[in-house]
């Protein structure tokens, strides 16, 4: 039994009680015992339980009863006075808000991961021509000059390539506007890539150590699959950041000029993503096989050029090699586009022609 003060809740007299807890009901009377209530004790709201303050007990009725804070037992109200409501109440805010915090740097991460690259590929996929042909003419007009210096092969080897390029390029269907430049360039050694606007460098370097027009066409072949597919506007807008993708977005096309800049960087720091060049290979195997040359060609390509040039071996030498690594999951994917190939030329002659520059082994 504790002393309290009860409060009828109609006149403001205070009465002295004794108070004390039966079961499920909360009992209350006067030292003199003239008086006795009683209320059970799941209809009583306890107050918050805070230091130094008389702890109030609200009746249903509208009276109240005080309880000095230190005499009130813990177990008569667990977990239901307010206050221990409340902190019941910040827990399940807390989580929430953990979880909130969570979700928030999910979706960002989801945004870079994948929303990025949708976007980016969305825009270069809706991107107008004149706009890639234009960053393309840019990033070559920045790139000659500086790492593409005027080519040094003969005018007889240069039409030569172009003529079998042309002659392959007129047999594959589906492809943009395309064009073959051949370049001097130290900086980026055996290479070839190609710009947005349809043009394919090819590398001096590269050029010399292509053991045959086979192998020079199976690389050709590779570089009008990343052309086909805008593989280069992609991955820049890939690289150039969340910033450039909104701006491009809502139609802010200033950003395009730190675009054109970074096709550079691209050329000398990064390489496409795994799936773009599953997607090039692809589109090689199917227009050699197109052309009646076995798609096996461009692994045996380069695994020509590795052999054939130790003296471009080295950081800079072989950088096409480089940047597109034989593995075994590609050479395993070739194999069945050749199986493919052969299988469906039923051992006719016309195989003999892709067969004589592919397999040098
Ligand atoms: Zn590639």
């Amino acid at each position: 039994m504790i002393p309290a003060v009860y409060f009828d809740g109609c006149s403001s007299r205070a009465t002295p009680v004794s108070l004390w807890r039966e079961e499920g009901t909360l009992r209350w009377r006067t030292p003199e015992r003239s008086h006795e209530w009683s209320a059970p004790l799941d209809s009583v709201e306890p107050s918050a339980r805070v230091a130094g303050v008389p702890f109030v007990l609200r009746l249903a009725d509208g009276g109240h009863l005080q309880v000095d804070h230190d005499l009130l037992p813990a177990d008569w109200f667990p977990r239901h006075h307010r206050l221990e409501q409340l902190v019941d109440w910040l827990e399940r805010r807390w989580i929430a808000a953990l979880v909130g915090v969570v979700v928030v740097v999910a979706s960002l991460l989801g945004l870079f991961e994948y929303g990025l690259p949708w976007a980016a590929d969305r825009i270069a996929a809706h991107m107008p021509q004149a706009l890639e042909t234009s960053m393309g003419k840019q990033s070559l007009a920045a790139l000659e000059g500086r790492i593409l210096l005027p080519t040094r092969l003969g005018p007889d080897r240069q039409s030569h390539l172009q003529s079998v390029f042309w002659h392959f390029v007129n047999g594959v269907p589906g492809l943009p506007a395309v064009r073959l430049r051949f370049y001097l360039a130290p900086a980026i050694g055996a290479n070839a890539f190609a710009l947005p606007d349809g043009t394919i460098v090819f590398t001096d370097a590269l050029a010399r150590a292509v053991p045959d027009d086979q192998a020079f066409i199976a690389v050709i072949a590779h570089e009008l699959g990343h052309q086909a597919g805008h593989h280069m506007m992609r991955q820049v807008l890939r690289s150039s950041g969340v910033f450039i993708v909104a701006g491009m977005l809502m139609g802010d096309v200033t950003s395009l000029g730190g675009m054109s800049a970074s096709i550079p960087v691209f050329l000398v720091d990064s390489h496409y993503t795994r799936r773009f060049e599953q997607d090039a290979d692809d589109f090689a195997f199917r227009a050699l096989a197109s052309q009646g040359i076995d798609p096996v060609a461009f692994v045996h390509a380069m695994q020509a050029l590795e052999k054939a040039h130790p003296e471009l071996q080295g950081a800079k030498g072989l950088r096409y090699i480089s940047s597109h690594p034989l593995d075994e999951e590609r050479i395993a994917r070739a194999n069945a586009a050749s199986r493919a190939f052969r299988a469906a030329q039923g051992g006719s002659g016309v195989a003999g022609a892709g067969d004589a520059g592919a397999t040098q082994e």
